[in-house]
């Protein structure tokens, strides 16, 4: 029996009864970050990165949750866990799971930039790898973040020039708190949608991330500063009449899915700035090499593609299934 597997509820460690981002309901989730399809509703208990502790209160509600900091170990039945970052959001986790020896990691969702809000992705040794796969194909190779954020204030700039809102969408948990740090508060007013706002003020009264304080974008509108400025918002907005009041307007979406031709038409988009919280195709492959393993499980959208891949790289490879779909918002 092998110290980790695949169950209709996840990522399995028989040997201690514990469960990685579970789906469904389980007794014990160790969870790697607080994104909806990694931590999910009705667990009996669950532990995590003390940073993503109050994010799940907020999403979840009152469960029984447990906090641990990176590089802690816990030890049950036997088997040793624990928490290294995973550079994806803040709080987030690659799990190692150690017994007798053998030595598993199950990454989550991971990215090796630097993103200036997340502890940056740690390198840990091990036999097993759990990788994910969101963007495992060649076509998805990121810019450095800096260089994309000359394109956003580049682009921020033109509309204001025009007289029009620059709208910037990101997920509301990790990529809009990235986007805020790093546009350029000198260059003209910032505003936020209000539920961007909920996760600033608690990564900054819980001392997660120092997040600028931001005003909100609600009410703000009748502000003679609104024309030049940036507002971040989630995704949840393209398409919706939330961005009516802002005409005229630009929309701008942020994401990985933006390298995919035609993503932008069909979200009604005037640009797209790819701006990922996942590793690209090099990062991936070169996070599976550092890593040392020789047997790699994948997970997410381009699993049979890219375990394929591996295998004829000479790894030991296998799709693992589990039902992760990205941050729904
Ligand atoms: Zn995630």
């Amino acid at each position: 029996m092998s110290l980790l597997q695949a169950t209709k509820n996840g990522i399995y460690c028989e040997r201690a009864q514990v469960y990685i981002d579970p789906i469904g309901k389980v007794k014990r989730a160790l969870v790697t970050h607080a994104h909806a399809d990694h931590s999910r509703y009705g667990h009996q208990s669950y532990l995590a990165h003390h940073h993503s502790v109050p994010i799940m209160k907020h999403r979840l509600g009152d469960i029984q949750v447990e906090g641990i900091e990176y590089g802690e170990i816990i030890r049950i039945n036997g088997v040793a866990f624990s928490f290294h970052p995973a550079g994806h959001i803040p709080g987030s986790a690659q799990i190692r799971v150690e017994h007798k020896g053998e030595v598993w990691v199950a990454a989550g969702d991971y990215k090796r930039e630097e993103d200036g809000i997340s502890a940056p992705f740690e390198v840990v040794p091990c036999h097993h790898f759990i990788t994910e796969s969101t963007f495992a194909l060649p076509v998805y190779r990121w810019k450095p973040q800096a260089e994309v954020f000359d394109d956003i204030h580049h682009w921020w700039k033109k509309n204001a020039e025009a007289g029009k809102t620059s709208i910037l969408t990101g997920y509301s948990l990790g990529k809009a708190q990235r986007l805020l740090k790093h546009l350029d508060h000198g260059f003209g007013p910032i505003y936020c949608h209000s539920a961007v706002d909920n996760i600033n003020t608690m990564f900054r009264e819980q001392s997660i991330v120092d997040i600028p304080q931001i005003p909100k974008v609600e009410g703000a509108e009748k502000k003679d500063d609104y024309r030049r400025a940036i507002v971040v918002a989630p995704p949840s907005v393209q398409n919706s009449s939330w961005l009516n009041k802002f005409k005229p307007y630009a929309l701008g979406i942020s994401s990985g899915w933006m390298a995919l031709r035609g993503a932008r038409r069909r979200r009604n988009a005037d640009r797209g700035f790819i701006l990922s919280d996942h590793a690209d195709w090099d990062a991936l492959n070169n996070t599976i090499k550092d890593t040392g393993a020789e047997s790699i499980y994948v997970t997410h959208g381009y699993r049979e593609i890219y375990a394929r891949w591996l295998r004829e790289q000479g790894y030991d490879a296998k799709p693992l299934e589990a039902d992760y779909d990205g941050e729904a918002d």
